[in-house]
Order: structure tokens, then C-alpha cells, then sequence
């Protein structure tokens, strides 16, 4: 299944909740969640959307967390499976695994605005992972691995500004984030309390559990 190239405001209008998918211009004014709130979903006929069954609570609810991470149908099927093998709830444990991709370390530690960014910023190696090289968003980060911005990439324009206002005061507890160095460490496995978007988990698991 091909990634979603469409506009990103359509999705959190779909899921009828603000995805932050856009960087700053989430917490603007402009953001057109907040201005078309009661367009409800998009298209014609957006503002008489009909009643949700149960089934399609739990397709939204998956659908909410799948655009929230930019995951693919096939890839968020797979940390469902990871999720059912470990131990305690498997909603939470996808959440955790989910909140352990590269992509969204990047996010977390504040250099990227978005995840979207921060997967192409990513993928164009500017960071490392342990000391080398790491390109694949998907890459799931451990206790103990440390994640820094490559000296090279620095001094370009774009981190040079994010550097700026590099600081720790909104990292999650489970990553300890060195602004000298421009390092994260994740000093734990982050748990369901780091993450802090209002998902109904549980919704996801009875949809895969059929
Ligand atoms: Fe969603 Fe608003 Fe961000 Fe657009 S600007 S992606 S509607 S939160």
C-alpha cells in the first residue's frame, strides 16, 4: 500500500481529531482543524456524517494512531504482532513500540517539527545511532542507545536554527537528552504514561483480535 501523499489537514479532519501532523502550524491559528472544527469530516457531505458502529470505532481508532506515527497498514501490523508477544496489555505495548521508532525520537528530542520531517531528516543521515550511521526510520530504539545529530549536519541552516532553542524541558523522561553534544539518550523503555495523545488503545486490539 502506497503512503498517503494528500493533504495532511483531510486526515485529521477524517479521524476528527488534531493529528499534528504540520509542525508549528498545528499550534497556530492557521491550523484548519481549528478553523473547519465544524465541517466535520471532509467532503460534501462532511458535517452529516452518520453514526459509528463499533467496527468502525476500532478501523478509526487504528486508522488515528497509524496516521499519527506515519506507519503503513503492513508495518503497523507487524508491531501489533511484536505488541501480542510481549508481556502486560497489548494496546499499550504497541503504543511503546510505536513511540520507539527513530522517526519519532527525532520528533521527541525536538529536531524535527513534525514526524513526517524528522522520517526524511532521518532517512537523509543526518543522525547516528550508537555512533554510526543510521538512515531507516523504522529503526526501534533500545535502552541504552544513544541518538545524536552528525557533526556535519550542524552547521546547516535548518539545525542550525533548531539548535537554537535546543533544550530538554519537553523530552520524554524515558530519553535524557545532552544539548552540548546534541545527544538523546533513552535511559528506559518508554511506558503507556509518556504518551500523552488521548488514544482508546484497547479499540485497536478488538479490531485485530477478530
Ligand atoms: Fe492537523 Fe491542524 Fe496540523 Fe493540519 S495544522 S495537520 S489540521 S493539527
Amino acid at each position: 500500500m502506497a503512503r498517503y501523499t494528500g493533504p495532511a489537514c483531510r486526515l485529521c479532519r477524517r479521524e476528527g481529531t488534531k493529528l499534528y501532523l504540520k509542525g508549528s502550524r498545528c499550534t497556530s491559528g492557521a491550523c484548519s482543524f481549528d478553523v473547519r472544527e465544524k465541517a466535520g469530516a471532509p467532503g460534501a457531505h462532511g458535517v452529516s456524517r452518520k453514526k459509528v458502529g463499533e467496527y468502525g470505532m476500532q478501523l478509526r481508532e487504528k486508522q488515528k494512531a497509524k496516521r499519527y506515527y506515519g506507519v503503513l497498514e503492513r508495518q503497523f501490523r507487524n508491531y501489533y504482532e511484536m505488541a501480542v508477544k510481549k508481556e502486560g496489555m497489548t494496546g499499550a505495548n504497541l503504543l511503546c513500540i510505536l513511540e520507539t521508532r527513530l522517526d519519532n525520537v527525532v520528533y521527541r528530542m525536538g529536531l524535527a517539527a513534525s514526524r513526517k520531517e524528522a522520517r526524511q531528516l532521518v532517512c537523509h543521515g543526518h543522525f547516528t545511532l550508537n555512533g554510526k550511521r543510521a538512515d531507516i526510520a523504522s529503526i526501534l530504539v533500545r535502552p541504552g542507545d544513544v541518538i545524536a545529530l552528525r557533526e556535519n549536519s550542524r552547521d546547516l541552516p535548518k539545525f542550525k536554527a533548531l539548535l537554537e532553542n535546543f533544550d530538554a524541558k519537553n523530552a520524554p523522561k524515558w530519553l535524557e537528552v545532552d544539548t552540548e553534544n546534541v545527544t538523546v539518550k533513552a535511559v528506559a523503555a518508554p511506558t503507556r504514561d509518556d504518551i500523552d495523545f488521548p488514544f482508546t488503545e484497547q479499540l485497536i486490539v478488538e479490531l485485530y483480535s477478530k
